[in-house]
């Protein structure tokens, strides 16, 4: 009798990391207790769950390393960062609450797992709605809470951060917790050291936009005298 196994998917276009990136047409691949167990051709296993894989690739899930669970998909595109964003996203950012936070998160979730994205970082607002819909899709998640100063009313503060930040640590071995200063033209260098001394206290990551446009350096240059990365640097970041 065959060996049963949780999951059997047949006759893909298996894509492996392995140390020689190596790439098998036309194969099986079994999975049980959460690992993969096999790669070969007609593996000798039987299964409940068995996926025909042909035409198809079988790889290892993509990293979205910089996302915004929005509901803003192409909304007035074609403009400049900086009109952008005073006239399109602060004025829908200033309008969210924690329940469309979460209705779109569950759209964005969800959307991600049919791009075959299983890993991702996430800049926003309301990030427990987030963390709490990537509890039920099983999605690998860093939720960094989006902190402005100027505008002071669009995004998270320090405070509320470093409250997430507290709540979350450790809860979910698949969600980490971070701080998300969202640019050195909305944040002074004092709330980047700041922020920077609660990302060593908590031992999380910080993430934030940095040397986005021209607009952006120039500004920087004539404020500080220096690049935007000096800048963070200066501040201890
Ligand atoms: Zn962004």
């Amino acid at each position: 009798m065959q060996e049963p196994v949780d999951l059997l998917i047949c006759n893909g276009l298996i894509i492996t990391q392995d140390e020689k990136h190596q790439i098998f047409y036309e194969t099986d691949l079994a999975v049980n207790n959460g690992q993969i167990i096999a790669i070969g051709k007609d593996l000798p296993y039987q299964t409940n769950h068995k996926i025909d894989a042909h035409r198809k690739a079988v790889m290892p899930g993509f990293v979205d390393s910089h996302m915004h669970e929005t509901l803003t998909r192409g909304v007035c595109e074609d403009l400049p960062l900086n009109r952008w964003l005073d006239e399109i996203c602060f004025p829908l950012d200033r309008s969210h609450t924690y329940e469309t936070i979460y209705a779109a998160a569950l759209m964005n979730q969800l959307e991600m797992i049919r791009g075959g994205i299983t890993t991702f970082i996430d800049i926003y607002r309301f990030p427990a709605a987030c963390a709490e819909v990537a509890m039920r899709s099983g999605l690998r998640g860093i939720f960094v809470p989006q902190i402005m100063i100027s505008p002071s009313d669009v995004g998270e503060s320090i405070e509320s951060s470093e409250k997430f930040v507290s709540d979350w640590k450790g809860r979910s071995p698949l969600i980490t917790p971070g701080f998300g200063p969202h640019a050195p033209y909305s944040l002074p260098p004092e709330s980047y050291s700041k922020i920077g001394a609660l990302a060593e206290k908590y031992d999380v990551p910080i993430h934030t936009h940095l040397s986005e446009t021209q607009w952006e350096v120039g500004l920087i240059r004539d404020q500080f005298g220096c690049t935007s990365t000096e800048m963070l640097q200066r501040a201890g970041v």
